[in-house]
């Protein structure tokens, strides 16, 4: 199977000023089609070669096929996680009442992703993923990993990788990682929560 972008249901400009048309063209445009470039060049001839980015991840080794595979999941998610003018600003429904069973509130959700995204050293991701009980966890991970790797479902992700960011806020993440809240749709996190 050939691995391909994600198509992007806005406008590279539409997410200013949260997230600059020139970041994305960087970032979506150059990051993200290296990954997917790499990973159909990466699996060509080898047992993953008719696998789905979801199996590579949970089976791959360490290494640059399972790093360029949770890449291309991870920007898949990210990407598709945005509304340029969100119609609610927090979930509803189940999602919201899972997240108040299990953080005690949405705010106290968003709190803990935050601090988890803006504390973690170095490249990577900040996570709210369920696991096969429904349970919502939020986690940190290195690089290119996946809660998938885990046996949890992503939901919702903040990049902290520099090139998500920098050209935008610099050395801010934490500026960052705040103004990412205005372009979640919630619609769509409810959807892959089920
Ligand atoms: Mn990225």
């Amino acid at each position: 199977m050939t691995h391909e972008m994600p198509k992007l249901p806005y406008a590279n400009n539409a997410l200013e000023p949260v997230i600059s048309q020139q970041t994305i063209e960087f970032h979506y445009g150059k990051h993200l089609q290296t990954y997917v470039n790499n990973l159909n060049n990466l699996v060509k001839d080898t047992e993953f070669a008719d696998k789905t980015v979801e199996e590579i991840i949970a089976s791959a080794p360490d290494g640059p096929i399972f790093n360029n595979a949770g890449q291309v999941l991870n920007h898949t998610l990210y990407f598709l996680q945005f509304h340029q003018k969100p119609s609610r600003k927090e979930p509803m429904g189940t999602l919201l009442e899972a997240i108040k069973r299990d953080f005690g509130s949405f705010e106290e959700m968003k709190k803990q992703l935050s601090t988890a995204s803006v504390g973690l050293f170095g490249s990577g991701w900040g996570w709210l993923s369920a696991d096969k009980e429904g349970k919502l966890h939020i986690t940190k991970e290195a690089n290119g990993n996946n809660p998938w790797r885990n046996g949890m479902r992503p939901i919702l992700c903040i990049d902290v990788w520099e090139h998500a960011y920098y050209l935008d806020y610099q050395n801010r993440r934490a500026d960052h990682v705040e103004a990412i809240w205005n372009i979640i749709d919630w619609e769509i996190v409810e959807k892959r929560f089920g």
